[in-house]
Parts: structure tokens; C-alpha cells; sequence
């Protein structure tokens, strides 16, 4: 792994790989068990998610890329060889940061024993210490963060939006580096003042649900500024969305464009001082994938933008039921003494339909009935439709996208539809 080299993991399984030889060949790392597949080498910076481990002690969300000395394949440990072939670019995970930060390399050291099952042998944390000092003592100031680790999901509340917000804006003024499409200065300073002007937009589950299986089918979309729903935006799904699984979306106006960004959540399952530090520098999102888009650029429907779009699109069409969310009064404050104006956040839900209410307004979240009863029935399709001067524009609308009642009463259907949920579709009835 080398900063000159295009590092490379298995399209199959997203371990990083190893190579051998010059001209190179890909290999699995040794100590992973695989299904015996071949390696398929794709580029990792085509991949949202890459299954790297910490170089340091062998967790499985490592967090920061760290610049120091070139340590050559040096394999120990025999339940599973933790080191080899670092190169000079370490990933260490959040817990490993903290205690490298602090000084307390015998902690990381104890980690990594644990790890490789070597207790307290002391010869084995010895050389476990002279590897990790090979790297640190030579270690370049600065880190990168990790922004391919499938971290378990962090559910954000709209009333954290606000602080959400400001933490991501905080952290791409900072100086922690960000691989690839945001790793441009100019990018970050726009971003960050993007969403420091973004309206904040909260989208409910079913809401969610609806906008994750309207993004599977979508059509190509001509990128123009009436299809968002505001200027400058951050958006935040109620789950990972799509097979990206991502959680939340960023769109800021730049003097020819915009920037796309999509995110997932991150420090989920830390806790204590790491996690402190990781929402202290990071926060809650970490970008995953960013890309410019001009006014009348044609996106695939596949794009991975498809989420955030679908999502917009149902929004114009007035398939959504949008109302503010009460922001407590600490934080109300605290924008107040930096003379901003008080945060707001934008709840979307899907908009009832005759004589309905919504159910995410009547039940709370985890009544066991809920899930009976807040089921919605899609049978949505898109459609090209005219819209704009002289109806020359095209945009997806898209069709029939529920049908729902009030929870108590069943639905009644005259056309076929599909459930969203684990249900199978019930048969037409009239
Ligand atoms: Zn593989
Ligand atoms: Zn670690």
C-alpha cells in the first residue's frame, strides 16, 4: 500500500489486497478466510465500502489513515497473522487514536496481543511494540479519514440535525484530511458554507421506505435547480438507504453547479473517551462519495446520487407532508449568541392521504402495532412528465406511489399493488 499505487481491494468480498511481484498480481490478505473465490482487484476508490481491518490491533472500523515509516512484510502471531505488508499507510481504529494520542502505546500494545490471543507473552509484545514504533517514530503529521468502513448505523433524530450539521461543517474547516473527491481545500470551504445556509431536512421511515424503493427504479433526471428543495441542504434518511446504505445527503449551490455528497454515520458500538473524540472532531457523518453536477447534466438512474434525487422528486410532487420540528431551547440559544438565526428542521413525511392521519403522528416509534399498521402500499412507477416554460422541461414524477388509511381499517385495493416489508402481496379485491 503505497500513496503512488492505486490501492486495490476484492470486488467480491472488499478486503483490501496485497500484491506480489512486479508487474503486480492482487492477492487476499493471508490471514483472511475466504470462500477460496479469486481476487477481483477493483480500484478502492470505487468502492463505498472496503472491509479493512485496524493495522494496529485488528478492528473491524478503523477509523484514520496515518503517514509514517515504510515497515516491510513483517508477519506474527499465530491465531491469525495480524501484520503484514503495511507499507507506510496504517489504518488505526478510534480506540487505537485516542490511545496513540495520549501516549499510551502499551495500550494499543495490549490491544493487539489480545488480538493475535498472545496474552501477556513477553517476548511476542515486544516485537508487537518494534513494529508499531518502526511505524510511529517515523510518523508524518496529520490523518486521514477512513471514509469506506461500514460502520453499524447511527440513528440521528431531527431535533440533532442542527448539531449534526455544525459538527460536519466544523470538521471540513479542519485539518483531519479527506481521501480523494473532498480532498480539495476549495470543496471543503464550499461545502462547509453550504451547510452552514442549508435548510435541514428530517425524512421519516416510511417516508424513507418509500423514498429507498422509488430510487431502485428511477430514470435518468436532468439535474436543474427547481427539482431541490432549497438552495444549499442536508438531508437525513431514518435508516441507510439503498445498497450504498447511506444515511444522509449534502447538496451546496457553487458559482456552476453543485456539490453531491453522500454519508454514512459513523462510531457506531464505541463508546467512552473514542467516541467522545470521534463526535468532538468528526462528528456524526462521514462522507462517502462526492461528485459535481452542472445545471441540465443527465444523471443514470443508477447514479449514486439516486437516493437524494428520488428523494427531491417526491418532495416536489407534493407526495410529502413537510412540518417543522421543535428545537430545544439550549440549542435555540446557543445560535442566538453567535447572532444565527434559530436552527430549524424540516420533518418529511409522506402526506396523508383523504381522511387519514399519518400514523408516525399517532403512534409512537416501537409500538409493537406499528408495524402492522403503518404498512403502505406501493404499486409506483415513474414517468417522464412535462413540466416548466411552455411544458418544455422533462422530470420523473412519480405514479401511484401509496395508498394508504387510517391504521384501523384495512385497505381496500383496486389496483395491483406491492408491500413494502416482508408481507407478500395479497391478492387483488375490489
Ligand atoms: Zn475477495
Ligand atoms: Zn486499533
Amino acid at each position: 500500500m503505497t500513496a503512488t499505487r492505486q490501492e486495490m481491494a476484492c470486488q467480491i468480498c472488499l478486503a483490501p489486497l496485497n500484491t506480489l511481484g512486479s508487474p503486480p498480481t492482487y492477492v487476499h490478505p493471508i490471514q483472511l478466510t475466504t470462500d477460496g473465490h479469486e481476487p477481483v482487484p477493483v480500484p478502492v476508490s470505487q468502492l463505498d465500502t472496503v472491509h479493512r481491518t485496524c493495522d494496529f490491533c485488528g478492528d473491524p472500523f478503523p477509523t484514520w489513515t496515518l503517514l509514517g515509516g515504510d515497515v516491510a512484510a513483517i508477519a506474527i502471531g499465530t491465531t491469525g497473522g495480524l501484520v503484514q505488508n503495511f507499507g507506510h499507510a496504517w489504518a488505526a481504529c478510534a480506540t487505537c487514536q485516542t490511545y496513540i494520542d495520549d501516549g499510551r502505546n502499551d495500550k494499543v500494545i495490549d490491544r493487539a496481543a489480545q488480538t493475535l490471543g498472545l496474552g501477556n507473552h513477553p517476548e511476542a509484545r515486544e516485537r508487537i511494540q518494534q513494529l508499531h514504533l518502526a511505524f510511529l517514530n517515523t510518523r508524518v503529521p496529520g490523518r486521514t479519514l477512513i471514509t469506506t468502513t461500514a460502520w453499524p448505523a447511527t440513528a440521528i433524530t431531527a431535533r440533532e440535525l442542527p448539531k449534526v450539521r455544525d459538527r460536519l461543517a466544523r470538521f471540513y474547516r479542519g485539518s483531519d484530511h479527506l481521501p480523494l473527491a473532498l480532498a480539495d481545500t476549495d470543496a471543503r470551504q464550499q461545502i462547509a458554507a453550504g451547510l452552514d445556509r442549508s435548510r435541514l431536512f428530517w425524512i421519516d421511515s416510511d417516508f424513507t421506505d418509500l423514498a429507498e424503493y422509488a430510487a431502485q427504479k428511477l430514470p435518468d433526471v436532468t439535474i436543474s435547480r427547481d427539482l431541490m428543495p432549497s438552495t444549499d441542504g442536508l438531508l437525513v434518511w431514518s435508516r441507510p438507504v439503498t445498497r450504498r446504505q447511506i444515511t444522509a445527503a449534502s447538496w451546496t449551490t457553487t458559482s456552476d453547479g453543485w456539490h453531491l455528497v453522500n454519508y454514512r454515520t459513523i462510531g457506531g458500538g464505541l463508546d467512552g473517551r473514542p467516541l467522545q473524540r470521534l463526535r468532538e472532531h468528526v462528528g456524526w457523518l462521514a462522507p462517502m462519495s462526492a461528485v459535481q453536477v452542472h445545471e441540465q447534466h443527465l444523471l443514470p438512474g443508477d447514479h449514486s446520487a439516486a437516493a437524494l434525487l428520488a428523494t427531491w422528486l417526491l418532495v416536489a410532487q407534493q407526495a410529502a407532508e413537510v412540518t417543522t420540528a421543535e428545537i430545544d431551547r439550549v440549542l435555540r440559544r446557543s445560535y442566538a449568541r453567535t447572532n444565527r438565526p434559530a436552527p430549524e428542521v424540516r420533518v418529511v413525511r409522506i402526506r396523508a392521504s383523504r381522511g387519514s392521519t399519518s400514523p408516525s403522528t399517532r403512534s409512537a416509534p416501537g409500538d409493537p402495532e406499528r408495524s402492522q399498521t403503518s404498512r403502505f402500499w406501493v404499486s409506483g412507477h415513474w414517468r417522464n412528465q412535462p413540466y416548466g416554460p411552455g411544458r418544455a422541461l422533462r422530470r420523473p414524477v412519480y405514479i401511484n406511489p401509496f395508498l394508504r388509511g387510517p391504521d384501523d381499517v384495512p385497505i381496500k385495493l383496486s389496483t395491483t399493488v406491492r408491500m413494502l416489508g416482508s408481507r407478500k402481496p395479497k391478492p387483488e379485491t375490489s
